[in-house]
């Protein structure tokens, strides 16, 4: 069976600074699955290395703004798109997301105040998976498929 796993958990230097968020266990995942990367933020056309982002509310709308103010919140929106595109394409039904990101992250986020405060939230790609009926994990939890 096919998962979607986000890119940086599996060690592509694909986060904002260049690095990864690579992890052990999922790694392992590969024993179980066929793993299926993907990095919303760059197929959504942003570099790497790049200014970090984050979700903020402005006028009751959702808009993903880098630190250094610039409004990335179509990149997001259009790299959420391709990514879901490919899950459908695959015909996934799971996915292994980084948590707390403003891509990936599931149920929690960071606050847009780059401070490291984490509130409750979706990233814009979580939250487009998770509408689409996809079954959502994040790196914490025990993926129990
Ligand atoms: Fe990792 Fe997702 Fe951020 Fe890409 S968009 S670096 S996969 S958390």
């Amino acid at each position: 069976m096919k998962i979607a796993v986000s890119a940086c958990l599996l060690g592509y230097n694909c986060k904002y600074n260049g690095g990864n968020n690579y992890n052990q266990n999922i790694i392992n995942l590969e024993e179980r699955f066929e793993i299926v990367p993907i990095c919303p933020e760059c197929f959504g056309g942003l570099t790497t290395p790049r200014s970090p982002s984050e979700i903020v509310k402005i006028n009751n709308e959702i808009k993903v703004i880098s630190k250094e103010g610039n409004d990335v919140t179509l990149n997001f929106i259009e790299g959420a798109k391709i990514a879901y595109n490919i899950i459908e394409k695959e015909n996934i039904k799971y996915a292994v997301l980084k948590s707390n990101s403003p891509s990936c992250g599931l149920g929690k986020i960071y606050d847009g105040t780059f401070s490291g405060k984490i509130v409750d939230g979706d990233g814009i790609s979580a939250k487009l998976f998770k509408e689409q009926g996809i079954i959502l994990f994040t790196e914490n939890d025990d993926i129990n498929i």
